[in-house]
């Protein structure tokens, strides 16, 4: 066992301070029966704990570092930038030059506003849907989560799964009231709603690769289905890439799935691991946004500098050559080994990658929605979990997070994965 001494030291002191001793609840370990690591410092594909520990981090901060732990090029960037003032509550060119880059990678997002965090961005897109259609409905998908706000805590996911928590107290009965829950995957869910609520809803809002009950793909004609229903049914569809953008391929599952939708929530990859958001799409529906239109939404340290020049030098660094290539490479490398490991030790998974994503479900019935997610072995994956902790491998610690690569992650980190990995499946 690795000494995690000054780790639980920590934690005892923050225990007392903050609830849980954590500031977002899933990084408590509570899903695998351990205690967290408190980190002192990341580098490339590596965290190291402040007992010395080192960890290959497939958690990368849950998805923003793409490029890897302190990055040369954004702690630069970060550096010259933070040299000049760290926010101005007034335009900077940065938030051009970040916006002109989502731009030319996603091309459905004729114009955008940046927020601070994914949850901003979704709760404000939602806000603006409904002001555009003047419809008050939306649909959102079973086991989705799109961030915290009121009237998306429903039926959300891995954080709220995880905990066994239905749904939050504090959300009033009339927030959700209009919220209604479909299943993923399941088209014909989508149209029973819209049958019965034909002139009241707004949007459909879906991760179009769900990365929020462990990694679950689209099935085919899924997402063209709810583009097609949308249309017909005068609402808007909505995609959260706040974790698939940038990801699952350089202009996002839409791109990637040839879907276009009316608009889409960033964030994550998109501040390069500082607090960040955005939200875009038809330049119609964009000029309803104040001041532009009426629909309010501003915030205080919304296209900070800092999270900019991280963003432009992360979305910068995807446009190096052979990078895709290589989330290919070193993705299959992972995902066949492990496939193969689990055979050899005749214990089922499921395992799924797209780009920079996978997920591995301790499973043997194919998972396609939350209903089969849920079936997965947690017990299993608690166990796989702390085995690879302590060999120097670090997962979201539940099974219904998605794992990501970042471009630091190479055939060698690969090697030593599959190294832990073997030792873990022979003793789980
Ligand atoms: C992480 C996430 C969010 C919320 O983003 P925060 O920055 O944590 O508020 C919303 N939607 C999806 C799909 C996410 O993965």
């Amino acid at each position: 066992m690795l000494d995690h001494s000054q780790s639980n030291e920590l934690f005892d002191r923050a225990q007392n301070l903050m609830p849980g001793g954590v500031s977002s609840p899933v990084r408590a370990f509570r899903a695998v029966g351990g205690q967290p690591l408190f980190i002192e410092r990341g580098e490339g594909a590596t965290i190291y704990d402040v007992d010395g520990n080192r960890y290959i981090d497939y958690v990368l901060s849950w998805g923003p570092l793409i490029l890897g732990h302190a990055h040369p090029d954004i702690v630069s960037a970060l550096q010259q930038t933070a040299a000049k003032g760290s926010s101005y509550g007034a335009p900077s060119p940065l938030e051009i030059e970040l916006a002109e880059l989502i731009m030319s990678f996603i091309s459905s997002i004729e114009m955008l506003r940046f927020v601070n965090s994914g949850t901003e961005a979704t709760m404000s897109v939602l806000r603006l849907a409904r002001a555009f259609s003047g419809r008050s409905k939306i649909i959102k998908f079973i086991g989705n989560y799109h961030g915290h706000a009121d009237m998306l805590l429903v039926q959300a996911g891995s954080g709220v799964a995880t905990l066994g928590l239905p749904d939050s107290p504090g959300v009033p009965a009339a927030t959700v009231s209009d919220t209604l829950s479909a299943v993923y995957n399941d088209a014909d869910s989508v149209a029973r709603l819209f049958e019965r609520f034909p002139d009241q809803i707004a949007a459909v809002i879906v991760e179009p690769v769900a990365g929020n009950m462990g990694l679950v793909p689209p099935v085919d004609g899924f997402l063209q289905s709810l583009r097609d229903l949308t249309e017909s049914y005068n609402a808007l569809l909505i995609f959260d890439e706040v974790m698939t953008g940038f990801r699952v391929h350089p202009g996002g599952a839409q791109t990637l799935y040839g879907i276009r939708p009316d608009l889409t929530a960033l964030g994550k990859v998109i501040g390069g691991g500082l607090p960040v958001g955005a939200y875009g799409g038809r330049r119609e529906i964009m000029e309803m946004v104040a001041p532009l239109g009426s629909m309010y939404q501003a915030g205080t340290l919304s296209g900070n500098p800092l999270a900019m020049a991280a963003g432009i030098a992360t979305l910068k660094g995807l446009q190096t050559p052979g990078i895709w290539e290589g989330f290919e490479t070193h993705g299959n490398q992972l995902l066949n080994g492990l496939n193969d490991i689990a055979a050899s030790a005749n214990i089922p998974v499921v395992s799924n990658r797209i780009g920079s994503m996978f997920g591995m479900f301790f499973s043997e019935q194919a998972v396609t929605d939350w209903d089969s997610a849920k079936t997965a072995n947690t017990e299993r994956f608690s166990r796989y979990f702390n085995l690879m902790l302590d060999n120097g491998i670090y997962l979201a610690p539940s099974q219904f997070e998605a794992g990501f690569l970042s471009t630091r992650h190479g055939s060698g980190e690969i090697a030593t994965t599959l190294a832990a990995a073997e030792y873990a499946f022979s003793r789980i």
